[in-house]
């Protein structure tokens, strides 16, 4: 049976690899290419050691088998790593031109909307993904599972669905209004430039609700649970660190401005391990981590309850 599953996971996950979409650019009907939600000849290859950084273990195969303790950082070719279809050739290179071509400016309003707008489709992409992969464990496995792990699978896909056709299209809306009008005020953003390389990175969309009953509150109801935007690009003497979030969400954000003074290497680890699954780590910082410090890291990846205060965060990224 276990040779039997890890092939057909094997299947899903190349069918996974290949999959495209539609580009998400407005009316364009163009296939997508690989786009990078961290920039590959930019943050990425800073981090990098022989074009080589530690991200997130995706296996399906793991995550199947051994359940919790499938997280893990694996070392990945950044060509690999942040990878997802979202766009076609042409808005791929058109779409990010303001951060990849243009200098980071702090405070500049096209910029957050860009990293907002990049956030935004990634995690579109991200989810249809394993909504697509969820889908075809349930076609393919359904002799192989037990019936309690199908159950389970179906009940996440429901989940995803709600998310897929509700709230997405929601963040997909607003965050191309502020693209294209960055001075409208739909967007908030706080920029931090921290005035040394740190070496890490990540982008990723992340519940700025803390409280665990709030949080499932807002999952459950029907309007868009409430999203925040969190860029971290290491530069060659810098880092910048741009959380943004839709203005209607201000008072739940408010917290953040001031951690963001007071708080900062606590924030970044908080937000790039416990509330991100898309955190690449260059293998400098890494492999100097000690073991128990890993577990903490894998345990604090994974545990939403256990997580507690911002100050038993295991701190990794250093400023
Ligand atoms: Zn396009």
């Amino acid at each position: 049976m276990d040779h039997k599953l890890r092939k057909e996971i094997g299947k899903i996950e190349k069918l996974k690899r290949r999959k495209k979409f539609q580009c998400l650019f407005p009316q364009c009907s163009d296939v997508s290419i690989g786009s990078h939600s961290q920039q590959r000849g930019g943050q990425l290859k800073i981090i990098s050691e022989n074009d080589e950084v530690f991200s997130m273990n995706f296996s399906m195969y793991d995550v199947l088998t051994k359940g919790n303790s499938a997280f893990s950082l694996v070392k990945t070719r950044i060509k690999n790593a942040s990878i997802y279809p979202g766009f076609c050739q042409t808005h791929d290179g058109q779409v990010f031109s303001p951060i990849e071509k243009q200098p980071l400016k702090k405070g500049d309003e096209l910029q957050a909307a860009t990293f907002f707008l990049r956030t935004v489709t990634y995690e579109v992409t991200r989810k249809r993904l394993v909504h697509f992969g969820t889908q075809k464990i349930l076609e393919n496995c359904a002799k192989i599972l037990p019936e309690t792990a199908l159950d389970n699978f179906k009940l996440q896909n429901l989940g995803r669905d709600k998310f897929i056709k509700h709230d997405l299209p929601f963040y997909l809306n607003n965050a191309y209004k502020a693209y294209n009008s960055p001075e409208s005020g739909i967007l908030k953003t706080k920029w931090v430039v921290i005035p040394k390389k740190l070496n890490a990175s990540s982008c990723t969309v992340f519940s700025p609700m803390r409280d665990f009953q709030e949080r499932i509150y807002h999952q459950a109801i029907s309007s868009p649970q409430i999203l925040s935007s969190f860029n971290l690009v290491p530069m060659q003497d810098e880092t910048h660190v741009i959380v943004s979030w839709l203005a209607q969400h201000t008072d739940k954000n408010e917290w953040i401005e001031s951690v963001m003074d007071t708080q900062l290497e606590q924030f970044i680890n908080y937000v790039a391990i416990c509330e991100s699954e898309d955190i690449c780590i260059g293998p400098e910082l890494w492999e100097s981590v000690d073991i128990f410090t890993r577990e903490r890291v894998y345990e604090a990846m994974h545990h939403e309850i256990y997580r507690g205060a911002l100050d038993e965060i295991p701190c990794i990224i250093r400023i």
